[in-house]
């Protein structure tokens, strides 16, 4: 990353302990790298299996291969929802790793970006609505190049998060607006709990979250924000995100219009 180079060079100007910080950041990342491989081979492994209990689970579940005690049914319907948690979990690595080796290709082709916009918020309404969180738009009627499935999983992953974060009674914002001559920038607001500057990087790296209590609490994986910088990249763009602690943060990432010929 980067943030990691630009890191590199400020140590090797530093003598003498130059070297050593130089190699143990190359050893970090050489360890990193084993770790993203190793979670992959599993993952690839797991989603066959995983995925047949949790078929087998569901039918089982509805009650149509017999009557069950309610107290039977319960169980099935708790073991289910969490194989489809798992099995969610492993596509998103999948996804993530094809994403990354650039073997998930982008579709990209000439889209309305105010259409994406409501299409999002139509997907996140009943979300939101259960929250109690009041999801407000501002669509821009320009046309972009981008693949419009991924950009509408970039816009539901936000929107999930900036509603997951957010207290009764909030309000979250997603809106666009053109930007130079050539690009358009995406913005998702929340009133939430906001983030602390030390993550504000960090929460778009794979399984990182503020708190190791969210994925428990909050349902989720730390792989969303990792999936919608992928996707933000393949398009050109750059994504990043604004926060104050118990204000609300507010997500934004740029895409390219479409330029015809
Ligand atoms: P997940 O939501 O599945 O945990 P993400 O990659 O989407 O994974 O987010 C990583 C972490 O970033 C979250 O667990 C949370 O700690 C933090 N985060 C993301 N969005 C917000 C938000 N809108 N407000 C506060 N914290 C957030």
């Amino acid at each position: 990353d980067s943030g990691q180079h630009s890191e590199q060079k400020s140590e090797q100007k530093e003598e003498g302990y130059g070297l050593t910080m130089v190699e143990d950041i190359t050893e970090r990342q050489a360890l990193e790298g084993m770790k993203d491989e190793f979670i992959s081979i599993v993952s690839h492994e797991l989603r066959t299996p995983l995925t047949s209990i949790h078929g087998a689970l569901s039918l089982m579940a509805t009650g149509k291969l017999g009557s069950l005690l309610p107290k039977g049914e319960r169980l099935l319907q708790i073991a289910a929802t969490n194989t489809e948690r798992l099995v969610r979990l492993v596509n998103d690595i999948l996804d993530l790793d094809r994403m990354e080796a650039g073997s998930l290709s982008m579709e990209k082709k000439p889209c309305d970006a105010a259409e994406l916009i409501r299409y999002a918020a139509e997907t996140m309404r009943s979300m939101a609505e259960q929250a109690q969180v009041h999801l407000v738009t501002q669509p821009l009627p320009v046309t972009i190049h981008a693949d419009p499935d991924r950009i509408i999983q970039t816009l539901t992953n936000l929107l999930s998060n900036a509603i997951k974060f957010s207290p009764r009674g909030a309000t979250v914002r997603l809106g666009a607006k053109q930007r130079h001559a050539h690009q358009v920038i995406f913005w998702v607001q929340d009133q939430g709990r906001g983030i602390p500057a030390a993550n504000l990087e960090t929460i778009f790296h794979r399984f990182k979250q503020v708190d190791s209590s969210d994925s428990r609490e909050k349902g989720g994986t730390g792989l969303g924000l990792a999936i919608c910088r992928s996707i933000v990249r393949q398009h050109g763009g750059r994504i990043w995100v604004e926060s104050e602690v118990g204000k609300g943060s507010t997500f934004f990432f740029t895409l390219p219009l479409f330029a015809p010929e």
